[in-house]
């Protein structure tokens, strides 16, 4: 409903009316999908674990609550304070504990086929304990009824997985249908049974539409965030802070295992001039031209960003000193073809890491390095030259 939407107003509202009218104009989605589809893969399964362990504690208490249900309710069968239905006291209290177990155990558990194993186990439990009534009840057993009914709803609005949610309802389905085959129609007729079963499930899924509608936004809000503060809104590459937060690690990373580690900076040459002569807006275009050309090539092992008004940086693993020079030959030639370049060139300037060296040092001698090309005449790629095999690119190299 876009047209419905307000710059205005804060997400959560937005959030909120989004939720509603995808639950009736999209029913597929939020009923069976829970909402989850409007993500891409990756974003999905982000969104899809933080909900998972946000709500594991609050899982593992009411799938516990159910089973300490089962245990007042046999303990108080065995004192004789209230009517058994037919299980005995002694097994009634077992199955609780058993639930409680389960619960415990679904805290800890990774495994997902696991975890969704048990649940439903001891939701069957549950349910066959406590909502299955002998014929000839009283009001006793409609309680019982009503304790276990709040069960599925719980469970179902903390249920992240659509095949998790569906088993579920198969359950409680299975569990209602049990009932009505062992135990005759149950109090209230049979009607008034099939209209809890349908309300149980619609209230649980209304529940779990709304918490997955605030999950995807509130995760977009922090992604939204992530790219202001680190991404440069005119190139698109990582900005300074941007690049320190992914490549440190990054760096870190490969340095400990000893693999090749390199960082190149890039620097537009006479850029000054450019603005002076063509204007700001047409310095914007270059700048952005040269953003493209790095952000094509970014990937898990080259991680350019934007460190200065028109210098860049790019720290490149795992990659050969040919590779890397590949690399650099290419951004330049890349660039230099683009239209917006218009005889615009570049100064580069290259460090390998040396065995036991910092990233700042490894910077330094890159900037050094840069600063070099620039004095020999601009439009080349430099190698520091404590680097071994230092295959310099030249002036003819990036035309
Ligand atoms: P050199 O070849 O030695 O690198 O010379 P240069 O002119 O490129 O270097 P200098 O550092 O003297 O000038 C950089 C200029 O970049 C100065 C500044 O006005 C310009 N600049 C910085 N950020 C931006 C920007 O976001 N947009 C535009 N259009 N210009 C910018
Ligand atoms: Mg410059
Ligand atoms: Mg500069």
């Amino acid at each position: 409903m876009s047209g419905r939407e307000s710059r205005h107003e804060p997400w959560w509202v937005d959030t909120g009316r989004r939720t509603f009218w995808t639950s009736l104009q999209a029913p597929r989605r939020f009923w069976l999908k829970g909402g989850l589809d409007t993500l891409d893969g990756p974003a999905r399964d982000t969104v899809v674990t933080a909900q998972v362990e946000a709500t594991r504690p609050a899982f593992s208490v009411v799938i516990g609550i159910g089973g300490l249900f089962l245990m007042v309710v046999g303990a108080m069968e065995a004192m004789g304070a209230t009517p058994g239905i037919g299980y005995g006291a002694a097994l009634t209290v077992l199955a609780g504990l058993c639930v409680v177990a389960i619960a415990v155990a679904l805290w800890r558990l990774q495994s997902w086929y696991l975890r969704l194993t048990l649940t439903l186990v001891a939701m069957g439990m549950v349910g066959m304990f406590l909502s299955v009534p002998m014929p000839g009840v009283d009001t006793y057993v409609l309680a019982r009824i009503g304790l276990f009914n709040l069960l599925p709803i719980t469970l179902l609005a903390l249920l992240v997985r659509p095949m998790a949610t569906w088993l579920l309802v198969a359950v409680v389905v299975l569990v209602s249908i049990l009932r009505v085959a062992l135990h005759g129609t149950p109090p209230g007729g049979l009607w008034l049974h099939a209209l809890y079963l349908v309300a149980i499930v619609a209230l649980g899924l209304v529940l779990r539409g709304y918490r997955t509608g605030f999950a995807i936004d509130a995760y977009r809000v922090r992604q939204q965030l992530w790219d202001q503060a680190n991404v440069d809104a005119l190139t698109g590459v990582l900005n300074r802070a941007g690049w320190n937060r992914v490549s440190v690690p990054l760096y870190q990373d490969a340095a400990a295992t000893d693999r090749p580690t390199s960082l190149v900076y890039f620097d537009v040459d006479h850029f000054k001039q450019v603005n002076d002569t063509w204007g700001h807006e047409r310095g914007d275009e270059v700048l952005q031209a040269l953003g493209r050309v790095l952000h094509a090539r970014q990937d898990d092992r080259i991680r350019p960003a934007r460190v200065g008004g028109e210098e860049f940086a790019v720290l490149l693993v795992d990659m050969t000193e040919e590779e890397v020079m590949g690399f650099c030959r290419r951004v330049c030639d890349e660039f230099a073809q683009t239209v917006d370049a218009a005889g615009v060139t570049l100064s580069v300037g290259v460090a390998h890491r040396l065995p036991g060296e910092a990233m700042h040092m490894q910077l330094k001698r890159a900037d050094g390095a840069l600063y070099v090309a620039k004095r020999r005449g601009r439009n080349r790629i430099e190698v520091d030259g404590s680097a071994p095999a230092a295959g310099h690119g030249t002036a003819g190299d990036t035309a």
